[in-house]
This record gives C-alpha cells, sequence and structure tokens, in this order.
C-alpha cells in the first residue's frame, strides 16, 4: 500500500485479501523493522502479518474500513511484499493483483482501459510462496 494522496488511503483492499508473507529476518527481533508482535509464524523461514493467513484475511496493522479510508499503522515498518506492491496503474504499469483484491470489494480497477496483460507481483517475498488470495 502507497501513502499520501492516492487510491490508496481510501482502498486498502490488497491489505485484507491476500496472505502477507516474508523472510522471518524482516521482523524487529531479526534486524529488520516489522514489529514482531504483529506478525505470525509460517514456516521455519517464512512470517506473515498477523491477520492475512486465514480464510478472511486482514492484516492486524491495518486501520479503517476497506474502500472508505485506511491507514497502515506500520507504514514505516511494513514488510518487503507491502513496499513492493504498487497500485494498478502506477507507473503506467497494471497490476492484476491489485485489481482482483478491488474486486472482492466490490471496487472498479485503478489501471487505466486497456492497460491489461502485465502481471505484477503479488503480495509476496520473490522468493516465498506464501502470498495467496483468500478464499
Ligand atoms: S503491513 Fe500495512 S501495508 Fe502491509 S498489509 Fe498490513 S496494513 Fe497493509
Amino acid at each position: 500500500m502507497s501513502e499520501n494522496g492516492n487510491p490508496c488511503m481510501s482502498c486498502g483492499a490488497c491489505c485484507a485479501w491476500f496472505r502477507v508473507s516474508f523472510y522471518w529476518a524482516e521482523g524487529d527481533d531479526g534486524g529488520g523493522v516489522v514489529p514482531n508482535a504483529l506478525t505470525e509464524p509460517l514456516t521455519p523461514f517464512l512470517r506473515c502479518m498477523a491477520g492475512t493467513n486465514g480464510r478472511s484475511p486482514r492484516c492486524r496493522a491495518l486501520e479503517g474500513e476497506v474502500g472508505k479510508s485506511v491507514r497502515c499503522t506500520i507504514y514505516a515498518g511494513r514488510p518487503s511484499p507491502c513496499r513492493e506492491f504498487t497500485m494498478a496503474g502506477e507507473q503506467g504499469r497494471p497490476n492484476d493483483a491489485c485489481d482482483r483484491a478491488r474486486a472482492h470489494y466490490g471496487l472498479p480497477p485503478l489501471a487505466p482501459a486497456g492497460a491489461k496483460g502485465v502481471i505484477m507481483a503479488e503480495k509476496r517475498h520473490h522468493d516465498a510462496s506464501g502470498c495467496q488470495p483468500g478464499d
């Protein structure tokens, strides 16, 4: 999720649709910046944001109402998948994952019409398989 004056501030769908997983050392007890108290163990090497590994994912760091007004309460300490996730249309590039998360909440895609065809990374660490859409 990006910050300041963009549609992400009234969206938050990606924070309440995907499992957000990352290498354990991104946690603040491993030298990283992600508050460990807001994470859950996933595998011996991976963690996820607390609340994102269930049937109805919602990151515990997300404040507000999806589709209305939201805020990441750990924005400066968010994990790499969140830093790398771009909103659809950002820098002229589509993001099907953004579109799908928004669609789940009845929100229209942000990408300009016709800007399809490139699938951006979902909310996951590059080496992890652990970011699955909620079901
Ligand atoms: S850490 Fe912040 S940006 Fe990442 S999923 Fe949670 S609320 Fe969203």
